[in-house]
């Protein structure tokens, strides 16, 4: 956004994104900017003319923090922003996380941010299952982030970098983990566990979901592939299988896989964040046509080091 790079246009933005989508404050940036155009002018404007200039963005509160916050920059430090985090968490509206991002992007101050999109992405890059919205979670988040940034060439690049790979990639349901820079270093991608970290929120009711899968073995070898690139276990790796909305029966199933069905190896149900699935598994053998593109044999002992979601290690009897 035109102006968020000076800390004036920083905090307006700011303060405008915390309650109100980014495409609604993209049409509202430019207007208010344009009638304060510097931390001066707003400080100088009556409230009232602030409320009508923020019309449209809701909770208003905000226009009327920033108002204030505009005169203690004023008042406090002559018009010119404090590139101290503690300065400017003193000022009206302005927490940890706004302080943050003012600090490290605007000024380039080895200060850390977190916001749910960081959590996220730091939770599943550790592996850690602990609840989200605890306090202990935060206070941990927030101590590798400080960390993090300790360690980076650019604090704020760094910073911008998270909230982006949060908001764009590491996304709460489906996160695109193969076109994810960090894949390598991801405990819950390595583990399976993208579907289960942060930990879900209880949910009231979640939607069944049907698989059959096929463990096909040829001596110490078993056929795998990968799943597509969306959706869930997006980029995993799991036996020859077939899934939909409705129960499967096994010969159909088969059928579809390319498989050859042998006897049934185990039932049950695998709770995701949204999803309750169920899963029958199989033995199953396949001819030449049964190894088809983006098929392929792995030893057994090479599966503990592929991408397997929990039900999959279930499946495979890998530990
Ligand atoms: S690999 Fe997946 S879960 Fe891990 S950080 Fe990347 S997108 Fe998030």
């Amino acid at each position: 956004m035109d102006g968020a790079r000076d800390p004036y246009g920083a905090l307006v933005s700011e303060l405008m994104l915390q309650q109100t989508q980014v495409s609604r404050v993209l049409e509202k940036f430019g207007a208010f900017m344009g009638r304060f155009p510097t931390v001066f002018d707003l400080a100088a404007a009556s409230e009232e003319d602030v409320l009508a200039a923020w019309s449209g963005l809701g909770y208003y509160r905000r226009a009327r923090l920033l108002h204030a916050a505009a005169k203690a920059v004023v008042e406090r430090h002559g018009g010119v922003f404090p590139d101290d985090p503690d300065a400017l968490r003193a000022l009206p509206g302005v927490g940890r996380y706004t302080a943050g991002a003012l600090a490290s992007i605007v000024f380039g101050r080895r200060v850390p941010i977190v916001d749910g999109n960081v959590e996220r992405v730091l939770l599943r890059l550790h592996g850690n299952d602990a609840p989200p919205k605890d306090k202990q979670t935060q206070d941990w988040a927030w101590a590798r982030a400080a960390e993090l940034v300790d360690g980076a060439g650019s604090p704020g690049v760094l910073n911008e970098g998270l909230m982006e790979l949060g908001a764009t990639v590491c996304t709460p349901s489906a996160p695109r983990c193969p076109a994810c820079p960090l894949r390598g270093a991801c405990a819950a991608f390595g583990q399976g566990r993208t579907d289960e970290i942060p930990r879900p929120k209880p949910r009231a009711k979640q939607k069944d979901w049907f698989v059959a899968c096929f463990v096909v073995e040829d001596g110490d070898r078993v056929l795998v592939e990968t799943r597509g690139a969306e959706g869930l276990w997006a980029g995993m790796v799991q036996p020859p299988s077939v899934e939909g909305a409705e129960p499967l029966a096994l010969d159909a199933a088969a059928r579809s896989a390319g498989v050859t069905p042998g006897r049934e190896i185990d039932r049950f149900v695998h709770v995701t964040t949204h999803r309750r699935v169920l899963f029958v598994v199989a033995s199953g053998s396949v001819g030449a046509t049964g190894v088809m593109e983006g098929r392929r044999w792995v030893t057994r002992g090479a599966l503990a080091g592929l991408a397997l979601s929990n039900a999959h290690r279930r499946v495979f009897g890998v530990g």
